[in-house]
């Protein structure tokens, strides 16, 4: 059934229509509509908007990007099927690696959802070849290309899972996530978390990258290094209780 643009959730709906379309296409994990379900509450109660912190949190991840020696998109099916033409804009604009890594992984995910990044134009998608093994998780969770993910120096994770996200952060790499629950583990154990929807992330995060280009690394150095994590969370659950108090 086509959703009337004139609906007051016009933009909610067109969106779990897509992610039902893309499991009916085998891009999508069924659990991954149910982890839509946990994001979207969370955005419910940011009302729906980039907040100034995350968009603090989007210059800094920009600023690591571009610091990087070798910047890696990681991206799952939710991801690629709401943003592709985002995430690989995003790469070309750094340039970072994309790599397609998944929690239930099977081979015919992994092709569809490189295919699919194929069909938006993207160069280059790692993910497929499963040289190696993140330390620390068992099974097809841990795989990874070895010229990805597993030598990368930052890695940004759009809705990764608490463990991967430790494991990444254990093997000394810099950890971006985008996670709109600011309680969850990946947004406490990453060392830089944008509570934001992925849709208005990463837009957000080229356009810093399009801004910061010209600095010197010293100068990109010094914005990420004056991130507080901790700090920027309890920023993020008093401006959803403040909210919270002020609606009616
Ligand atoms: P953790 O292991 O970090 O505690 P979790 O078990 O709560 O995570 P998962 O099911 O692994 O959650 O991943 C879903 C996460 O992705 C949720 O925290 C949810 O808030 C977030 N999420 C879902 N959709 C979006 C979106 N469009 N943009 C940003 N975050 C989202």
């Amino acid at each position: 059934m086509p959703i009337p643009k004139s609906h007051p959730r016009y933009l909610s709906l067109k969106i779990r229509k897509q992610l039902v379309e893309a499991m009916e296409k085998g891009l999508v994990h069924e659990t991954g509509l149910i982890a839509h379900g946990r994001g979207e509450a969370f955005d419910y109660l940011l009302g729906e908007q980039t907040i100034s912190v995350a968009n603090a949190a989007s210059r800094v991840a920009a600023a690591a990007l571009l610091y990087a020696t070798h910047p890696v998109i990681s991206v799952n099916g939710n991801v690629v099927s709401l943003c592709a033409d985002e995430c690989i804009s995003l790469a070309n604009a750094i340039p970072a690696t994309l790599e397609v890594n998944l929690f239930h992984r099977t081979n015919d995910r992994m092709v569809a959802l490189a295919q699919e990044l194929y069909k938006h134009g993207a160069k280059e998608v790692l993910g497929k070849k499963a040289s190696a093994h993140i330390p620390g998780l068992e099974h097809d969770r841990g795989l990874c290309d070895r010229k990805g993910i597993f030598s990368a120096d930052v890695v940004l994770v759009p809705l990764e899972d608490g463990d991967r996200c430790h494991a990444l952060a254990s093997m000394g790499k810099y950890v971006i996530a985008i996670d709109l629950n600011p309680l969850s583990r990946t947004a406490k154990t990453a060392p830089l978390t944008i509570v934001d929807n992925v849709t208005r992330a990463l837009p957000l995060i080229e356009q810093w990258a399009d801004q910061l280009k010209r600095k010197r690394k010293d100068e990109l150095k010094a914005i990420i290094n004056q991130w507080d994590n901790i700090q920027m969370l309890g920023e993020v659950r008093s401006f959803i209780s403040k909210r919270l108090n002020s609606l009616v």
